[in-house]
């Protein structure tokens, strides 16, 4: 049996060397075997999407022997399965782009597009700027904790108009904070800046987000017939709780999906992922999406608010299915991850790598509503002390 320091070295080992991300949970398991992860609250995704999908993949796919042809035969090539995502999600095929992820679309936009100088919102997701060619100026723009991280719309605009970048960037609702923007500023943001080579938004956490009772989803994606300088980035990996198989889009003026298409992208899907956007475009799933997003949503309001009552954290509000914890207990948010895995088997996101963020964070996500009980229950055994 390893002493609780001794654990608590190797995990801190991991963590150095998975740099700006946070170690996998399969990576901790190999090196740290003696641990017992019982809750990932690290990793984003709606757990009830990913057991409906795997429903589905299993009656068609596993039962029938279908899964065969996936493995055998090349996936259709990216124009075509952006033929068939266009009804679903209602834009044209000419400005739809299939991305092996939204981490490749990402990548490939920012080194493309991105020539001069880029603003990003910081906290932020890393790989905006990670990804900037050397050459490229970065203008970090810091959204306060004292602010509940808002971004300050008129300041922002203001900003931008000064620096005159050829990129922002917006990420709705953000990540790690689960700040929101409304369709309203968002359309608003567009129209102030139409002079903004590419306005990069994400809306990987958009399915998580509502403004009415009705929990409807509220994505800007028809905007890009308005603004041609929108490139909208969606991931399916959190809303749809498929990280594994490499699914995300993005919608765009058809002039850069054409541009994109010629240096490449044939084959950059797989089958899985295929077959993914395939279902999506499917009612019977759709609908049974729709139902397990909208309890997924319930619960995760109803877990923010619960952590709200727990003493010695500050959580931040959110529209996402995560919530930015402040660590007022002394901890570090680094000892205080480590210690929340090896006492209760509960893994957390350090926020200590992230750029543009004071004091002691951790992010935390929704998961099923018996895990979220658990991670309830053992916070506040943990910080009521
Ligand atoms: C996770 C994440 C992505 C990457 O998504 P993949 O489709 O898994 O590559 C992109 N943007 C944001 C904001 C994310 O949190």
């Amino acid at each position: 049996m390893k002493t609780h320091q001794e654990l608590l070295k190797k995990l801190r080992l991991l963590k150095e060397e998975a740099g700006s991300h946070s170690p996998s949970i399969i990576t901790i398991k190999e090196g740290v075997p003696e641990l017992e992860v019982k809750v990932d609250a690290c990793f984003l995704s709606n757990p009830y999407a990913t057991e409906l999908f795997l429903d589905y993949f299993k009656r068609e796919l596993i039962d029938t022997g279908g899964i065969k042809d996936l493995l055998e035969f090349y996936p259709s090539q990216n124009k075509v399965i952006a033929e068939s995502l266009s009804g679903v999600i209602g834009i044209h095929p000419d400005n739809i782009f299939i991305g092996n992820g939204a981490i490749e679309i990402i990548q490939t936009v920012i080194q493309k597009y991105t020539k001069k100088k880029i603003v990003i919102n910081i906290p932020t997701f890393s790989s905006y700027y990670e990804f900037v060619n050397d050459d490229v100026e970065v203008i970090y723009n810091k959204l306060y904790k004292e602010n509940n991280f808002d971004l300050n719309i008129d300041e922002y605009v203001e900003l931008v108009k000064h620096e005159r970048p050829d990129t922002v960037v917006l990420i709705n609702p953000n990540n790690p904070n689960g700040g929101y923007l409304s369709s309203e500023k968002i359309a608003h943001l567009l129209r102030e800046l139409r002079d903004v080579k590419n306005f990069i938004l994400d809306e990987s956490f958009i399915h998580f987000a509502f403004e009415n009772e009705y929990y409807d989803l509220k994505t800007a994606s028809n905007l890009v017939y308005k603004f041609p300088n929108l490139i909208l980035i969606k991931s399916m990996s959190k809303d749809f709780g498929i990280a594994g198989i490499r699914a995300g889009y993005a919608v765009m003026n058809s002039r850069r999906v054409q541009e994109l298409l010629l240096n490449g992208f044939l084959w950059n899907s797989n089958g899985l992922s295929e077959y993914f956007f395939r279902l999506y475009t499917r009612d019977n799933f759709l609908s049974e999406y729709e139902a397990v997003r909208v309890k997924y949503i319930k619960e995760t309001q109803e877990f923010i608010k619960e952590l709200n009552q727990i003493p010695n954290i500050k959580v931040y509000p959110s529209m996402a299915n995560f919530a930015l914890v402040e660590i007022l207990n002394g901890d570090t948010s680094d000892d205080f991850v480590f210690n929340m895995l090896i006492k209760y088997g509960i893994y957390l996101r350090t926020c200590s790598d992230k750029i543009g963020i004071n004091g002691e964070f951790v992010r935390l996500a929704s998961r099923t509503k018996s895990e979220n009980k658990y991670i309830i229950e053992s916070f506040t055994k943990e910080l009521s002390k």
